[in-house]
């Protein structure tokens, strides 16, 4: 799993890098606010760790950047400060959970796991969201245990979506992991292929957002079982 952390303190950054690659993460340090939002794009991480007080900008404004763009990722804050009203306005901008420093390193690697179960989904070989079933090790989907078939592009559109279960995924999300997972980029099918693989599903399973993109919610899709 991928970790981005956004720190300009070199000593801690390091630190704290190294407990997480000791724990299997992959991490990406930034030291300021502007490399940490490209670093959002190019190294696609699944958690972000953000320290609040960078040199060139407030990390609340990197998250709040972040979020306007659609990265929905878990946001992990960490800041000298401690107040009530930093933690609120930290949430409010869209951070899953916080911490101030100085905090124990055993602390804030018992937070990234729980960020990380949250995400859950992404981490195992099979995910069910209401009737649909999706093996990642066989590359298969199934509809209440009967095989669906799929092109290559649908079943990437569909794991991109279940994995992501109750984010929204816009139409460049996807393009950007279709490319990671597979050979060609053929851009602006995606509406082709997700109305196609609909075609395929329950009703209404995969939810489009409109501008913005589309989505699979885990309750919704459970709603259609009783169906
Ligand atoms: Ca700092």
């Amino acid at each position: 799993m991928k970790i981005l952390l956004i720190e300009d303190d070199s000593m801690l950054a390091q630190a704290l890098s190294k407990a997480m690659a000791n724990e299997g993460f992959r991490v990406c340090v930034a030291p300021d606010g502007k490399s940490g939002i490209n670093q959002a794009y190019e190294f696609d991480p699944e958690i972000l760790i953000l320290d609040l007080g960078l040199p060139d900008m407030e990390g609340i404004k990197v998250l709040e950047r972040l979020r306007q763009d659609n990265i929905n990722i878990p946001v992990l804050i960490l800041t000298a400060r401690d107040t009530v009203y930093d933690k609120v306005s930290a949430l409010d901008s869209g951070a899953d959970d916080y911490l101030a420093k100085p905090f124990d390193m055993l602390e804030l690697l018992a937070r990234i796991r729980v960020l990380a179960r949250r995400l859950g989904t992404a981490a195992k070989n099979v995910v069910t969201i209401g009737s649909v079933t999706l093996d990642m090790a066989a590359n298969m989907a199934n509809i209440n245990d009967q095989r669906i078939i799929l092109t290559r592009k649908e079943y990437l559109i569909l794991q991109a979506l279940m994995q992501n279960a109750d984010r929204v995924l816009t139409k460049e999300m996807i393009e950007r992991k279709l490319y990671d997972w597979s050979e060609e980029l053929s851009s602006n099918t995606i509406e082709v292929h997700v109305s196609n693989l609909r075609k395929k599903l329950p009703n209404d399973f995969i939810k489009t957002i409109r501008g913005v993109g589309y989505t699979i919610e885990m309750n919704q899709a459970a709603d259609l079982t009783k169906q």
